[in-house]
Parts: C-alpha cells; sequence; structure tokens
C-alpha cells in the first residue's frame, strides 16, 4: 500500500467524549424538584413531571418537575420581591455579578458542553466550541453594559420583571442570550427553557447561586405550554421576551396586546444562501455545511434555501453532494461526528413529512448513501434540487438537516427569490466581488447578513429578523433597548372618538364651499365611498368637510406608500433638505395655521401660534437629525467587521391624537420620514383639517408622491384596517386604549412592529416627545458581517 492508498483508507476512528460526569450529575440530582425559586428548589405544586430523553437512544434521561400557573405565580413574586435591591444597585455590583456567572460558567464548561449535547442531540464540537463559549462571551460582555447604563442609555431604566421563553435548539445559549442582558439592565428574570432540553438551565441554576446572584433575581421554571402562557399572561411581568416558532410568537402577540407588556420575539427563518458566480466556491461549500447542516440543521437562522446562480448550479452542485457524502451522522459525543440526531421523535417525523410533501410538490431529494445509527432519531442530510418557489420546502421552516437548492439569472432575480418568503432572519451573500455583496445586503429584507460567511454570531453584534421573524434584537448595544424604558412624557388619557349626536350648524358668512378630499400617492382624491365627514369648529358651526376614509382608501395608500421608491431610496442629506423645505413652507403659511388651530380647537392665539411655532421647529429638528441617527461599526472577535446599519422599517401607518392635532401628527410623521420611511397618515378624528391643509403645504415642498399619504375619517376603524394590512410593516397608534389593543392583536398577520400609546397620549409640547426615542422606532437594524483576510 502506498501512502496514496494509505491516506484514502484512512478512516476516523471513535473518538468518544467521557460522560462520566454528566452521568454523576444526573444520577446526584433531584429532578422532581427542579424549579428554581427564589433560591430554593422547588417540586411543582401538582406534583407533576415530564420526561426528558436522549435523542441518540431515546432513553429517558430525567423525570422534571412540570411548572403550573400557581408555580410561575410563586417565581413572579421571588422576581418582584428581589427586583428593588436588584434594580437599585450600582453597575458594578451587577457587572461583578455577570462577570462571575461568566467565569463559573468557565470553570464548568465541559460539563455544560457534555450535558448540551445529551439532552439535545447536537454534535459535542458543537455544544464545546461553539454553543458554550458564546453563552459564556454573552455574560461577559454584558457585565460591561451593567455599569455603561448611565453612560450609554441616559434617562433609561430596567423594565421590570421580565419573562423569558425558550426553545431547545440552543438551550444554553438562547439562556445566556435572555438573562445576561436581562440582569445587566436591572432586571429580575423568570425564566422557562423548552421541555425537551431542561437540563443545561438546571446547572445554570447553581452556577447563579455561586456566582451571586441574589435570590430571586433569576428564576428558572421548567414546564411546557401552559407555564409559558402563565408566563405571558402574569399581570406582574412588564416584558415578555420569546424565542420560538413564528406560530406561538403570534399567540404571544396576541396574548399581550393591550396590556403594556414590552415584547421581543425572535422567531422562525427561511435563510437565503446565495451564492454567485464569482464566488470561491470551495469556501461557499463549507459555509454551506455550517448553514444548513450545523445543529442538524435546527437553527433559526439556517439557511436553508441555497440560491445558485445558473452558471456554476451544476458545478456547485456536485461539490455539495461529494461534501455532503462525506458527513458523519453518528453519535453526538463523539468528536467527530458532523450530524446528530434531531431533538425528539415528534421533530424527526415533522422533518420527514415535510420532505415527502417537497417530493410530492416535485422536489428531487437526494441523500449520501450512508447507514444510520440503529436508535435515535437520526435523519440524512437532504438536499432538494428542481425546487419552485412555491414549493412547502422553499417556503416553510423545516428546522432539520434539508437544503431547498433554486437558481436564478441575475442580480435582480437573486434579490427577488431570496425575499420571497414571509420570514427575514438572515441571508448569506458569496461572491469574491465584495462590491457586488455590499449592493446586495441592504435590498435583502432580513436582520443579518453574513458577506462570504454564515453563522457568525457575537455578543456585542444585534441578532433579530425582520417580517415574521419577529421584532427585536438580541445582542449588543440593540439588545440592551429591549430590557430598558426611557420616560416619555405622558399626556392625558385618550377617549373613545364619539361621533356627535347633534347635526353641525351650518357656518354663516359667505364661503366658498372647499371639502377637503384625501391625499394619496401625491394627488388629492375623493374617497371610494363618497361620503364625507361634518367636522365642527370649537363653536359647534361647520368648519368644512373632509372625505370619509374606509379600507380601500387605506388599501390605495399603502399601495402608493410601498411604491415610492424615491424617499427610501434618496440620500439622508436629501430627506433633510425636504425636512427643512417643508417646515420653510409650513412657516410661510404659519397665521393661517394658528387661525385654523383656533377656530376648531378653541386655543387661544397664542397656544394656536405656539403649536404651529413648535411642529415647525420639530420638522426642523428631524430634518437635522435625518443625516445623523446613524448605525456602528462592530469589531466581534472575529476577522471581520459588523456593520450595524439603520434601515427605515418600510411602510408605516400613523394613528394620530385629537390633543395637539398638529405638533402631534408633525411629531409622529416626521421622524418616520426622516429615517427614510413612507407613511400613510390617519389624523385626528375631530380636527382632519389641519392634516388636509397641511397637504397643501406638503404638495410644493418637494416630498416625492407616495412619501406620505393621508386618509382621514374614523380613527378606530382605520387603525383597524392598518393594523390587518400585511402589507405595512410598522403601525404608531396614539387613540383609545380600545383601539391600540385592537390594533396590537391584529397586527398579528405579518408581524408588524406596533407602536402603541395604550390608551395615553404624550405631553407633544414637551422636549422629551421628541428625538432618539421616536428615531429609534422609525428603524430596523441590520447587521451585515463583512469577513477580511485570505
Ligand atoms: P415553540 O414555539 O414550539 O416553543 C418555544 C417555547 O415556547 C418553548 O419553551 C415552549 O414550551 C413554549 N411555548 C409553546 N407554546 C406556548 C404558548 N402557547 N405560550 C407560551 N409559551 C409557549 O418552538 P420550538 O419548537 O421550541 O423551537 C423552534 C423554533 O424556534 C423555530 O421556529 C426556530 O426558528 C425558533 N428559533 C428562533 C430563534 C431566533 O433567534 N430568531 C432562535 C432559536 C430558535
Amino acid at each position: 500500500m502506498n501512502i496514496l492508498d494509505r491516506y484514502h483508507a484512512m478512516d476516523y476512528g471513535p473518538a468518544p467524549e467521557a460522560r462520566n460526569e454528566a452521568d454523576a450529575w444526573l444520577a446526584a440530582r433531584d429532578f422532581s424538584k427542579a424549579l428554581f425559586i427564589g433560591g430554593d428548589w422547588k417540586a411543582a405544586s401538582s406534583g407533576k413531571t415530564f420526561d426528558t430523553s436522549e435523542p441518540s437512544s431515546g432513553k429517558l434521561l430525567a423525570k422534571v418537575s412540570d411548572a403550573n400557573a400557581a408555580d410561575i405565580d410563586a417565581a413572579v413574586a421571588a422576581a418582584t420581591k428581589a427586583l428593588p435591591k436588584w434594580s437599585a444597585s450600582s453597575g458594578y455590583i451587577r457587572a461583578k455579578v455577570l462577570y462571575a456567572i461568566g467565569r463559573a460558567m468557565q470553570r464548568h464548561q465541559r460539563l455544560f458542553a457534555v450535558l448540551e449535547s445529551i439532552d439535545n442531540g447536537k454534535p459535542i464540537r458543537e455544544s464545546r466550541d461553539i454553543d458554550v463559549p458564546l453563552a459564556i462571551r454573552h455574560f461577559i460582555h454584558h457585565a460591561g453594559w451593567a455599569q455603561a447604563l448611565d453612560r450609554d442609555f441616559p434617562g433609561h431604566k430596567g423594565v421590570g420583571v421580565v419573562g423569558q421563553i425558550i426553545p431547545w435548539n440552543f438551550p444554553l445559549l438562547m439562556l445566556a442570550w435572555k438573562i445576561a442582558p436581562a440582569l445587566a439592565a436591572g432586571c429580575t428574570v423568570v425564566l422557562k427553557p423548552a421541555e425537551f432540553t431542561p437540563l443545561t438551565a438546571i446547572l445554570f441554576a447553581d452556577i447563579c447561586e455561586r456566582a451571586g446572584v441574589p435570590k430571586g433575581g433569576v428564576n428558572i421554571v421548567q414546564g411546557g405550554p401552559e407555564a409559558g402562557a402563565a408566563i405571558v399572561n402574569h399581570p406582574g411581568i412588564q416584558k415578555i421576551a420569546f424565542t420560538g416558532s413564528s406560530e406561538v410568537g403570534k399567540i404571544i402577540r396576541k396574548a399581550t396586546a393591550g396590556s403594556g407588556k414590552k415584547l421581543s420575539l425572535e422567531l422562525g427563518g427561511k435563510s437565503a444562501f446565495i451564492v454567485f458566480e464569482d464566488a470561491d466556491l470551495d469556501s461557499a461549500v463549507e459555509g454551506l455545511v455550517d448553514g444548513i447542516w450545523f445543529n442538524q440543521g435546527q437553527v433559526c437562522c439556517a439557511g436553508s434555501r441555497l440560491l445558485v446562480q445558473e452558471g456554476i448550479a451544476d458545478s456547485l452542485i456536485a461539490k455539495v453532494k461529494t461534501r455532503m457524502s462525506r458527513l458523519r451522522v453518528g453519535s453526538p459525543l463523539d468528536k467527530n461526528t458532523d450530524i446528530g440526531p434531531l431533538v425528539d421523535a415528534t421533530q424527526l417525523d415533522r422533518v420527514k413529512g415535510l420532505v415527502a410533501e417537497g417530493a410530492r410538490q416535485g422536489a428531487i431529494c437526494w441523500q449520501p448513501d450512508a447507514a444510520l445509527p440503529s436508535t435515535g432519531y437520526y435523519h440524512l442530510p437532504t438536499l432538494a434540487t428542481g425546487v419552485s418557489p412555491a414549493n412547502i420546502l422553499a417556503q416553510e421552516e423545516v428546522f432539520g438537516p434539508v437544503l431547498a437548492t433554486m437558481t436564478f439569472r441575475n442580480t435582480e432575480e437573486a434579490i427577488e427569490l431570496a425575499n420571497n418568503t414571509r420570514y427575514g432572519l438572515a441571508a448569506s451573500v458569496w461572491s469574491e466581488n465584495v462590491n457586488l455583496a455590499l449592493h446586495v445586503a441592504p435590498q435583502l429584507k432580513a436582520g443579518v447578513v453574513w458577506v462570504n460567511g454564515t453563522n457568525m454570531f457575537d455578543a456585542a453584534c444585534g441578532f433579530g429578523g425582520y417580517r415574521e421573524s419577529g421584532f427585536g434584537r438580541e445582542g449588543g448595544r440593540e439588545g440592551m433597548f429591549e430590557y430598558l424604558a426611557a420616560k416619555l412624557p405622558l399626556g392625558p388619557v385618550i377617549k373613545p372618538a364619539m361621533p356627535s349626536a347633534q347635526p353641525i350648524e351650518q357656518s354663516d358668512g359667505d364661503v366658498i364651499d372647499r371639502t377637503a378630499k384625501l391625499f394619496i400617492g401625491g394627488k388629492q382624491v375623493r374617497p371610494d365611498g363618497n361620503y364625507s365627514l361634518g367636522i365642527a369648529t370649537a363653536k359647534g358651526k361647520l368648519a368644512g368637510e373632509v372625505g370619509l376614509g374606509s379600507r380601500k382608501d387605506i388599501r390605495d395608500a399603502v399601495s402608493a406608500a410601498r411604491a415610492c421608491k424615491a424617499w427610501p431610496e434618496a440620500t439622508a442629506y436629501n430627506r433633510s433638505q425636504v425636512l427643512y423645505y417643508l417646515a420653510e413652507n409650513l412657516s410661510g403659511r404659519a397665521a393661517e395655521f394658528a387661525a385654523r388651530l383656533t377656530e376648531l380647537t378653541g386655543a387661544t392665539a397664542k397656544a394656536a401660534r405656539d403649536e404651529v411655532e413648535q411642529s415647525i421647529e420639530r420638522l426642523f429638528l428631524y430634518a437635522g437629525l435625518a443625516d445623523k441617527f446613524e448605525g456602528r461599526v462592530h469589531q466581534p472577535p472575529a476577522r471581520a467587521v459588523t456593520l450595524a446599519l439603520h434601515e427605515p422599517v418600510g411602510v408605516v401607518g400613523i394613528v394620530a391624537p385629537d390633543a395637539s392635532p398638529l405638533l402631534g401628527l408633525v411629531s409622529l410623521v416626521a421622524p418616520a420620514l426622516a429615517m427614510g420611511n413612507t407613511v400613510v397618515a390617519v389624523p385626528s378624528e375631530r380636527y382632519p383639517l389641519l392634516a388636509t391643509d397641511l397637504y397643501q403645504v406638503i404638495e410644493y415642498s418637494d416630498v416625492p408622491a407616495g412619501a406620505i399619504n393621508i386618509v382621514t375619517g374614523r380613527t378606530a376603524e382605520l387603525a383597524g384596517v392598518l393594523a390587518k394590512h400585511d402589507d405595512v410593516d410598522g403601525l404608531w397608534v396614539f387613540a383609545d386604549a380600545e383601539t391600540c389593543a385592537k390594533a396590537e392583536a391584529e397586527s398579528i398577520g405579518n408581524l408588524k412592529r406596533v407602536w402603541s400609546g395604550n390608551g395615553r397620549g404624550l405631553d407633544w409640547a414637551s422636549d422629551e416627545a421628541a428625538g432618539d426615542a421616536f428615531l429609534r422606532r422609525a428603524i430596523e437594524v441590520k447587521n451585515v458581517w463583512v469577513p477580511y483576510g485570505d
């Protein structure tokens, strides 16, 4: 046998990781007392337990306490008790605790990794080299944020008691992503791991005790959907942070509507892995192995859709198949294993079912010729070709080792295919031409884009989605905001609009009738229904009539806003100039607007002049900030820079208040415009004439058609239409409590970002009713990872 034969004959022998420490830990614990509440280990009050078993063998690992609503009550009570002291403690004290957690985890790193692989089935190489080190990094990174709160988040405070619910695919890492920022912000926590993977959270609770987390600061409850729902609905919780499926995310969005709870949702994905013909194909294939076969594809941001440029499709697919044939499927505790079992029999059945359905719909599903272990929930890596864009494998999140492949001809087609999904979590772009990659990245509807790489994460770089992948970010500065609240100056409680029972008296005098129309796509248009709404002066006389907008008018306005490309694509400097010009033109008609305010609201002449002046000032402010509220560059511990770009949310619906009808409207519309959003505004129901007067100013201020659309009419009805409209990306509602709650509940179709005043207005005249808090809501942060070096 020559050296070459020897080389080819070489095989990997078994390289098992020792599991005796983990088995000893399992044997020593009483899992019937697995609820960590107020610093004590408790049994479930019902006495019930659930089973957790080992995915590689199906064998029972433990019977774990199953929490119910009474246990959640106890955990929330413990977190509430611990809150005052923890939130008042200095940043330095909190930093020391977070650092101690990180250090203690380092000391037990191997036990965490082995337990994670036993409980979840992920290869030990991954839990040892990725999950656990990243979790540790998260705590150590957030120790710094605890001390930097006053410096970096002035005027902000921790939100209070937070409820956190996590999935089974990265049990310890998801726990770290949740608990570290919450503790840094001064919040106390009730966290529920997924029922398939309770173990590393139990070991983590041990660490909390040792690291000096005060009793009740971190409470870890075990259980399934019932315990999760009890957390979501608990009135003593001020914020819910959820990671899991989009389906459950929507249930949670609905359940928390109107509760005033802060909410972040990290949901599913169907991420595109785009390979251009000038890519380094061998690197792309290695990237793909990480992108879709990492953690058996049970990764929210898995690159599960391979989009490959036509000219290189055959050679890339051939390389992928060769590489797939070399993936080693086997025991998660073998250090050479690439692919372990799926987490559970139900997950295996789901993946098999989706593959069968994909094949039935025309996909050709290929698997390497490899033997599966005789026990456990294994699924071979699978490549689906000939996949049409509508195929279930191209649309549904499989959450398994299944790659769907499609081809594209040119850049535009690649972007279109990549965005042809209801999700928007991540994307990978492969090209040796970095200009092309950075041209494509901003056009992808995804919260994270990796250039010539995949699945890169860091505690300093935000992670999170667009669209049905949820909202909110985890990690870094953006992630801290999710656990902090700034005090906005509250205004009065908003009462529901009541159409007047009395007919409005005709006004005296010799005036030429003028009926204000709607303003859609840069044109004044009649309402579709051809109905009008009489608007009374402060003295009850008819001031004029406005169009009674309907569902159809909102639809037209949303289409116009979506079609307007000139505004989001304009430079920030250009947007700034247009906003300045708007301010200038409003200033030219200030006296007229002040008179209108007095006529309609009965405000004194001075108060009316002040409101107009402040509206002009606010336009000036946002004109000036348009090119200043910029993103950042992160330098993660990798050979890469991460560009945290600020992108507009998209089409934003704005339901403006009656109080300060001009200033309130301007205070909401101007920041949305400044950041490049297009707007559909529903102005105050009682005083819409100020908005219809305003569009006359808009018309000659160089605002592109469709950037601002104004639909007058009934607030509650139009807010509901905007909430349900799947092409509206964000919705800001300052209306009565019922309208706000309904808007949140009805937003679940596309999981649009809703900012609701919860039935309260703001003190619009206050300086605090302007600035970063508004701009932050007008943007999405997209993190683009750009590696460097050869
Ligand atoms: P899941 O939604 O079924 O469960 C997630 C968690 O929610 C579990 O703890 C579960 O017990 C709990 N839960 C279930 N029903 C509930 C209810 N009605 N109310 C409250 N809690 C409830 O998701 P899963 O199957 O555990 O995890 C897989 C999903 O998680 C995938 O869709 C994946 O993409 C997503 N995920 C997203 C991210 C991200 O950062 N975006 C990260 C990891 C996983």
